[in-house]
């Protein structure tokens, strides 16, 4: 079950250092990552250009990237000149970008610049009040 985000109008992403190395389980390719459409999940549209703002490139690939303000590693789809491992500038991203998170079941590569193992993904915290009060009733005999 992969995270997706959608990120705000001006939203900055970086590219991963070293993200070449992180192999893709059960796709094909990052690209075939971020569209999905395994195990029963939705697919994503995949966009024509590449999301990093101004720029009208074709997006060709998944791109590792850290998003300001947010843990873990993600994909956005992005073309090569922006996904270049040089490349390590701060980028803005155009409106409503989405980004699917990496994580551990979904890459072969190490923690890190593959995916985030402190990524805090206890989003599902159920606060169950368990306070059934077992006092009986006194029974006035
Ligand atoms: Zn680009």
């Amino acid at each position: 079950m992969s995270i997706q985000i959608t990120l705000p109008s001006g939203s900055q992403v970086q590219n991963v250092e070293g993200s070449s190395m992180c192999g893709v389980r059960s796709y094909n390719s990052w690209k075939q990552f971020y569209i999905g459409g395994k195990r029963g999940h939705n697919t994503r549209p995949w966009p024509a250009q590449c999301r990093i703002y101004g720029c009208s490139n074709v997006a060709t690939l998944g791109g590792h990237v850290f998003c300001v303000g947010e843990n873990g590693v993600w994909i956005i789809p992005m073309c090569g000149t922006h996904n270049s491992s040089g490349n390590v500038n701060l980028m803005t991203v155009n409106a409503n970008t989405i980004a699917v998170q990496v994580e551990e079941e979904n890459t072969s590569g190490p923690s890190g610049p593959c995916y985030s193992s402190s990524s805090s993904s206890s989003s599902s915290s159920s606060s169950s009040s368990s306070s059934s009060s077992s006092s009986s009733s006194s029974s006035t005999a």
